[in-house]
């Protein structure tokens, strides 16, 4: 449906837990967090009911993220029974990667048709600072599953932070015989991030320049999201950047996201939506749940205000593993 600002929205991001089997440090605090109990996430019939109504309402394309999805278990189910639902044409996930090489072939029989592993560094002391867990193999192994998959759509994520400069360049080299895009996050101001040191696009920019030369805009649409990309000569990948501070894309923002315990969340900055769950849970019908997301999406803000001042009354306070990116 489109929004009172003319936005089309078709793209759900659904976090299925806010555990996480690591603890990046812009995510979760070292001591980790307490968990919801099992029975405030929503179950999978509940996340797959909500699929169907939020299908109704024009979204086609879900994400499943996190915390670390694949650390819920039965995993694929899930991806199946929203793969079942008319309307939707691609279902993707983001992961850590730690559990990706097992659970990978029941991902993709259940309808899997994207993945994006997310990984910062490719040095392991680096890598074990960043995510306190040593699971640098396990990553790579995901990784590499993933790309042997004929037609799966691959990206790697990074979030370069002020002391991972050496490691871009080696990253971003990913990209030179796998077709896969390697893609930079600006590093945003939410739950732990707020705190720490951050890379612009322009500066990794110039770091990537410096050894490859310079990029070229990539006229393709890659992905649902708000990643521009850059090809370099000689690579069969892409490079692309997320830079919801330097580049603020709320324009063309095309997405709304539910948490793990089932709500409806229509701005990354804010903590304004709606409590799906608790509609679900007083045994409210469909048309009930169908007319409160419809709302919400209507009244989805305009933009975010990263980079003013921060507290605002409903800015956002939750970490990352809680809201899934
Ligand atoms: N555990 C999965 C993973 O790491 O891919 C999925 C959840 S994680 C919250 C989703 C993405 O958000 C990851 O790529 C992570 O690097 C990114 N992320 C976490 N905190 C962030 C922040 N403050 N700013 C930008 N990206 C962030
Ligand atoms: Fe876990 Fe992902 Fe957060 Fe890292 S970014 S702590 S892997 S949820």
């Amino acid at each position: 449906m489109i929004d009172s600002f003319g936005r089309s929205i078709d793209y759900l991001r659904i976090s299925v837990t806010d555990r996480c089997n690591l603890r990046c440090v812009y995510c979760m605090p070292p001591e980790g967090v307490e968990w919801m109990a099992h029975d405030e996430m929503l179950s999978y019939e509940e996340t797959i009911r909500l699929c169907r109504l939020f299908a109704q309402t024009g979204v086609k394309k879900v994400r499943l993220t996190g915390g670390e999805p694949l650390a819920r278990k039965g995993l694929p189910a899930l991806v199946s029974g929203i793969h079942a639902i008319p309307g939707i044409e691609s279902i993707a996930l983001t992961t850590n990667g730690l559990l990706l090489r097992e659970q990978l072939p029941a991902l993709l029989e259940g309808g899997l048709s994207a993945v994006n592993v997310s990984l910062d560094t490719l040095d392991r002391d680096q890598y074990a600072a960043i995510t306190r867990r040593d699971g640098l193999d396990e990553t790579l192994a995901g990784l590499r599953a993933a790309l042997a998959v004929p037609g799966l759509r691959v990206k790697l994520n990074c979030v370069p932070m002020g002391d991972n400069d050496v490691q871009l360049v080696p990253l971003a080299e990913l990209a030179r015989d796998a077709d896969l895009s390697v893609r930079f996050i600006e590093l945003m101001p939410i739950g732990l991030g707020g705190q720490l040191p951050r890379r612009t696009e322009a500066e990794v920019r110039a770091i990537l320049e410096r050894s490859f030369g310079p990029m070229v805009p990539c006229g393709d649409v890659i992905g649902a999201g708000p990643g521009h990309y850059f090809t370099v000569p000689g690579f069969r990948g892409r490079i692309g950047f997320i830079s919801a501070m330097t580049h603020q894309f709320c324009d063309g923002c095309n997405r709304v996201r539910l948490t793990a315990t089932g709500f409806l969340k229509t701005c990354l900055q804010y903590e304004t939506g709606r409590d799906l769950r608790a509609l679900l849970r007083s045994g409210a019908e469909d048309g009930t749940v169908l007319a409160a997301i419809e709302d919400a999406i209507r009244r989805k803000p305009a933009q975010h205000h990263f980079n003013e001042s921060a507290g605002q009354s409903a800015d956002e306070t939750h970490n990352m593993n809680q809201i899934g990116g």
